[in-house]
């Protein structure tokens, strides 16, 4: 039984214990643990407290000192740090441990995975996303995924965070904002109407680490098709494009619509196969290295033993059953009807209008599409979303079928070596495919992060007709690449452009080649060519065409990028509406071809401007 995910519990997962009448109660681990038994999961790591120096690593010695004297001593003093009786956080006996404890549970967890003992791991306890360097927060004391994560960082690996809770996973991005190599991304429902009132698209970090928080506010009523096509809309990309080593998830099961918190309307179901999609993207972009932990859900018998059955069962590449086990049932029924979460399912699968049909969905999904819409430009390269519409290149996707094992990774042509060294780049204009054919290209040049998965990319947008290139080329390996293509729809506001109108999908330099004019010298090469009489080309730089490996500050890219358009003879126009406040760091630029009539130009920047 040692396939599927380590499970993380025992008896101390028990102890992180708020009180009877918490809705947050160990009382799911009872037949949690019990149904994850019976689809073939056996507990192999019981949690004992992290030590004191692993906690500050991420929390205040102050706080951890707090939470020791309410741990000592419940009753003795008053309100604090957000530990209180009244509040979402009362203290109880043994708090200290109780949540060091989970804390220790995710971190050997992790350390299991980052020595290789194990690929995936799964700690439905932990998940404890919204405590604050200093403060208890929203049921969390201290933040277990956060100090797994900066164990990670410890080592080096670079960490994607992907956080399905209903809340926004506030806690892990502000521990992590300002640490460019942590990427997180929260699906959730808004602030406007959930704890804990933020988690809004315009948050997306500052200085080098801007692009690395990614938010996605869900409308209350938001259903599983809606949260599912966010989910795929945004995380595929931007794992390929961040190139994690290791991938940490938090699953909280109260985005279920039976969930007495909240108010998106997602199913078991869904959640299942938003797991699966994680665990796909691990394999092909991570190595395999998977921690997800549980978190929310207060729905403790009907919703959240299966939504932990379905996600151990994610990692374990394993069929999901139809029916719940009668035993189990029978065994669960009195108590969950106690508590007035009766009567149990008995299917893994929610029926069909578990979520309900209203009105209301409808128009939460299309206001979703919006912010879904507006969340790719920010967070997903022009180059890759382009490739994605023209299917130059295609990121993991929902499971059609969502049993059996994980894609292969793709056979990506063999990426010669070389070295670019300190040779000069040679300039290639046109950068044709029978070109790239007899080259490497090397990593970070443009994205996607895995240099194989760029170059076939690459290969199939250069055979395109339509894409004109210009690359610079050193020790047989690509190292720099200016592209465009025409676009028919503004990706701004998907309003059509006018004729003869090419988009800017890439513009980039290799680490090693950086500094000597490169990029600028491309970009003038490329307006320069024969075929841009009579055209007009777009570029729009956003917080998504940074570097994820060694990124600029936001100012300096900034600078930078307005320094290579001038430079070009493009001209700046404002960045429009929700765009520019989302990410004020944005640039929009168009360079005017020779021939091109007054009238078009103006029709364009109408476009443009409506966003
Ligand atoms: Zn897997």
């Amino acid at each position: 039984m040692a396939d599927g995910p380590l499970l993380v519990f025992g008896p101390r997962s028990l102890d992180y214990d708020f009180g009877a009448a918490h809705p947050l109660t160990p009382r799911r681990f009872g037949p949690g643990v019990e149904l994850l038994r019976w689809v073939g999961a056996v507990p192999t790591l019981a949690p004992e407290p992290a030590e004191d120096r692993e906690l500050l690593g991420v929390h205040t010695p102050e706080y951890v000192e707090v939470v020791r004297r309410f741990s000592a001593d419940p009753d003795g003093q008053v309100g604090l740090a957000g530990i209180d009786h009244l509040g979402d956080d009362p203290p109880f006996a043994g708090m200290h441990q109780a949540a060091a404890a989970v804390v220790g549970g995710s971190l050997r967890a992790v350390e299991a995975i980052l020595d290789g003992e194990v690929e995936h791991a799964y700690h439905p306890g932990g998940g404890l996303h919204h405590a604050m360097p200093g403060r208890a927060s929203g049921f969390c004391v201290y933040n277990d995924v956060a100090v797994a994560i900066a164990r990670a960082r410890a080592d080096g690996a670079r960490v994607l965070y992907v956080d399905l809770d209903v809340h926004h996973g506030d806690g892990v991005q502000v521990i992590h904002q300002a640490d460019p190599q942590v990427l997180t991304l929260s699906f959730h429902e808004t602030g406007r109407t959930l704890f804990p009132g933020t988690g809004f698209v315009g948050e997306v970090g500052e200085g080098a680490a801007a692009g690395t928080s990614i938010n996605v506010p869900l409308e209350p009523l938001t259903g599983p098709e809606a949260w599912l096509a966010a989910i795929e809309a945004i995380v595929p990309p931007v794992a390929a494009a961040f190139g994690p080593d290791l991938v940490v998830s938090q699953h909280g099961a109260d985005s279920h619509a039976w969930d007495p918190l909240a108010h998106l309307l997602v199913t078991t179901s869904a959640m299942g196969t938003a797991a699966r999609l994680v665990d796909r993207i691990a394999h092909r972009h991570a190595g395999g290295a998977w921690l997800a932990t549980g978190g929310g859900g207060y729905d403790v018998y009907r919703v959240v033993p299966r939504a932990w059955a379905f996600t151990w069962l994610a990692g374990a590449h394993r069929e999901v059953p139809h029916h719940l086990p009668e035993q189990w049932r029978l065994r669960w029924d009195d108590e969950a009807r106690r508590h007035g979460q009766a009567p149990l399912p008995e299917y893994f699968d929610d029926l069909p209008g578990t979520a309900g049909v209203s009105a209301g969905r409808e128009s939460a999904a299309a206001r979703d599409a919006g912010t879904v819409g507006l969340v790719r430009l920010i967070a997903v390269p022009t180059l890759l979303r382009v490739a994605q519409e023209r299917g130059w290149w295609a990121p993991v996707s929902l499971v059609a079928r969502r049993n059996g094992l994980p894609e292969e990774t793709p056979a990506w042509s063999a990426i010669a070596g070389g070295d670019s060294g300190t040779a000069e780049p040679e300039i290639l204009d046109p950068l044709t495919a029978e070109q790239l054919d007899r080259l490497a290209i090397a990593p970070w040049t443009v994205a996607p992060a895995d240099p194989g998965e760029a170059w076939a990319l690459l290969r199939n947008a250069l055979a395109d007709q339509r894409t004109g290139a210009v690359g610079a080329v050193a020790g047989g390996r690509l190292v720099g690449l200016a592209m465009a293509a025409p676009l028919e729809r503004s990706p701004l506001g998907g309003e059509e452009l006018p004729p003869a109108t090419d988009w800017l999908l890439a513009l980039g330099v290799a680490p090693g080649a950086r500094g000597r004019g490169l990029g600028g010298g491309l970009l003038r090469a490329l307006v320069r060519g024969p075929d841009r009489r009579g055209r007009q080309l777009v570029a729009l730089l956003t917080v998504a065409e940074r570097d994820p490996a060694s990124p600029l500050t936001a100012d300096a890219r900034r600078s930078a990028g307005r320094r290579l358009l001038a430079g070009a003879g493009f001209r700046e126009l404002p960045v429009p509406g929700e765009l520019g406040l989302a990410d004020r760091h944005a640039l929009l630029a168009v360079h005017v071809g020779q021939g091109v009539p007054g009238q078009r130009v103006e029709a364009l920047r109408a476009v443009l401007a409506e966003g």
